[in-house]
């Protein structure tokens, strides 16, 4: 039995029968803690929020004090305006203020940018103001039209914003895998291929940033000889429906050998590489560089931090 404690709240219910555990919530979770600041806003009210991985948090909810467009009698229209874009401004401000509390109290590592929506020239007016703090305003990935700006702006922001995520996602793929590749034909030694070397490079921390396929399928096992005179370690690829796997006969007596332990690749090498400090990257298949790391070099590559002949 293992023991997951989801790093997100499970917000979908699913009632499910089937021979097998049905995991890929969980996994799509594990995989993916990147994480986008989300801001919407008009000039009555703000909300703030984060996507993390494939989820929504809203966090900080604002609403103005911006007096409407008709003035009161007796007020000089000068004034009216005057004091109109004196709220506005402090309304920005509220907004700057609460949107960078949010987005720096998160990891920065895995912050990838902001993405705020509205309707037009509010947001285009907040965005040329210097209401965010400074590190966050290069941040900023795109604005996008969104009739909402509660709470429920905020999907609907992530939802006009997701093809330019996606987008995102892919480009910092593709420089990585490219990145891989200049290091390969450059003889640096500093890019490394096949399980062996990027095994041994991972166990000596040399590496700076591994790259899974997203389509590798494998499984680590440790094999032992019932007499206790072997035991060893080997990677196969995962068959699915496959429950039996005879590891042969004991190199040393030639009795039939067993399979003591059995775990996931990508989780073995995962915690090898967080032991390290090592960047993981996931890999999609979905474009070429990304089917050619599956294809060509098995799933698996490392860019190292040094060259180290392994
Ligand atoms: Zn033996």
């Amino acid at each position: 039995t293992t023991i997951v404690e989801p790093p997100q709240p499970i917000v979908t219910y699913r009632y499910h029968c089937d021979s097998s555990f049905y995991l890929e919530p969980l996994e799509e979770m594990l995989k993916d803690a990147k994480t986008y600041g989300l801001l919407v806003l008009d000039r009555r009210e703000a909300a703030v929020g984060l996507l993390v991985g494939k989820h929504i948090e809203a966090h900080r909810t604002l609403t103005s004090t911006v007096p409407g467009k008709q003035r009161k009698g007796g007020q000089s229209a000068h004034r009216f305006q005057q004091l109109r874009l004196i709220a506005i401004h402090e309304f920005y401000k509220r907004i700057g203020d609460a949107a960078s509390d949010v987005f720096m109290a998160v990891d920065q590592k895995n912050f990838e940018g902001i993405l705020i929506g509205g309707p037009s020239p509010t947001k285009e007016e907040f965005e040329s103001g210097d209401f965010l703090h400074h590190e966050l305003k290069k941040k900023i990935l795109g604005l996008f039209d969104v009739a909402y700006t509660d709470e429920s702006g905020l999907p609907e922001l992530v939802n006009a914003a997701s093809e330019k995520l996606s987008d995102i996602d892919l480009i910092a793929e593709k420089k990585l895998i490219q990145r891989f590749f200049t290091e390969l034909v450059s003889d640096s030694g500093k890019a490394a291929y096949g399980e062996e070397s990027v095994r041994a490079n991972l166990l000596i921390g040399a590496v700076e940033v591994l790259m899974i396929s997203e389509d590798l399928r494998a499984e680590r096992l440790t094999i032992r000889c019932p007499n206790g005179d072997h035991e060893a370690k080997l990677t196969k690829a995962f068959k699915p429906g496959e429950d039996y796997f005879s590891p042969g006969p004991c190199p040393v007596c030639g009795y039939s050998m067993e399979v003591v332990e059995k775990v996931d690749i990508v989780d073995e090498l995962s915690e090898m590489a967080d032991q390290m400090n090592t960047q993981v990257e996931f890999i999609s298949t979905d474009f070429d560089e990304g089917s050619q790391l599956m294809n060509a070099f098995g799933g698996l590559v490392a860019i190292l931090r040094f060259s180290t002949g392994v």
